[in-house]
């Protein structure tokens, strides 16, 4: 009985731990799209194609499609079973394709069963750090960063694509791998609340978690803990309205990330100074919300200004379109 069982419930407990908390596909299509526009005809763009087979803009989701892989309990196989509720994962639900998804959660975890920490189903924290609001510039050490968060995929991801190895914990096994993921995380790292984090007492103050002792209690998560008219902060942030996709990526995404200045320094500093600008950058979506005590389930419901919406909309376009000129420009200075 015990097999069938297994199967019967995989596909439940996989379903719960699917991309729920992630930067959405239309927004890590957008950038991918972006980026190819702005990439078009250079060597860059050749090299893209003759590694990925695909654009950036479909290859964008694959990290968040390879969060379908999990394991029915401890020491089971590591098993896609994405399929369904997310019909941007369709073009990778192939044998070949769920193999090579499987093989890298394999690699990048040490269990992914239902409610695992994102510790032991460790690719799952590549997708974010927790920089709290009261810093200004993102340093590794301080809490809510680690040797295995966003800023250190990224630096890992472009080290395989200059034929270095990656550093531990990270292990990519291709550069076709190390582009799939690089082509989303751009994305994560210019959506504020996978990058900056506000950190509140139990009366919903606002403090500063480098000062003294970290209590985890604290941490928001990303904004996961947060509420806002009933709905989780972070989960709002990952939304892309869909009429703002369309026109970014019909023409004026491109337009406009042509625009975004150069970034300086070397291209090893630049996952940082990134990870600092979106900080600066995303400081005003948490800045203006007041925050209620901290309720008996751990949650924080905040009150926002009426316009709040306007405002989130139009830093997820500005966001979106740095994304994409920053991967362009990434790409570029790996392949000039
Ligand atoms: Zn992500």
């Amino acid at each position: 009985m015990r097999p069938k069982l297994c199967l019967i419930l995989l596909p439940l407990l996989l379903l719960a731990a699917l991309p729920a908390d992630a930067f959405g596909p239309l927004g890590h299509q957008t950038v991918g799209g972006i980026a190819d526009q702005l990439l078009r005809g250079s060597p860059a763009a050749v090299r893209v194609r003759s590694i990925l087979g695909s654009n950036l803009q479909t290859a964008a989701v694959w990290a968040d499609c390879a969060k379908g892989v999990g394991q029915a309990k401890p020491g089971a196989p590591f098993v896609y079973d994405g399929s369904g509720p997310y019909p941007e994962c369709t073009y990778y639900e192939n044998p070949a394709s769920q193999a090579a998804m499987e093989a890298f959660v394999r690699r990048n975890a040490t269990h992914c069963y239902a409610n695992s920490s994102d510790e032991v189903c460790r690719h799952k924290s590549y997708h974010y750090t927790d920089v709290a609001t009261t810093q200004t510039r993102y340093a590794r050490g301080l809490v809510g960063t680690s040797d295995h968060d966003l800023v250190a995929a990224i630096q890992a991801c472009v080290a395989v694509l200059r034929d270095e190895a990656a550093p531990a914990p990270f292990h990519i096994a291709s550069k076709k791998e190390a582009l799939r993921l690089l082509s989303h995380y751009l994305g994560d790292l210019h959506q504020p609340m996978h990058v900056l984090s506000v950190y509140l007492d139990a009366s919903g103050q606002v403090l500063n978690p480098d000062v003294g002792v970290f209590d985890p209690k604290s941490s928001t998560k990303g904004a996961n803990t947060i509420l806002l008219k009933g709905s989780k902060l972070h989960a709002l942030w990952d939304g892309v309205p869909g009429s703002l996709a369309t026109r970014l990526l019909a023409g004026e995404g491109a337009a406009a990330a042509a625009q975004v200045p150069a970034t300086p320094g070397s291209p090893q500093s630049w996952p940082e100074a990134w990870a600092t600008d979106t900080l600066l950058a995303g400081q005003p979506a948490l800045s203006v919300l007041s925050f209620a005590p901290r309720d008996a389930t751990g949650v924080w419901r905040a009150t926002a200004p009426a316009d709040y919406k306007a405002r989130r909309e139009a830093l997820q376009r500005e966001q979106m379109i740095k994304a994409g000129a920053r991967l362009a420009e990434l790409l570029r200075a790996i392949w000039p």
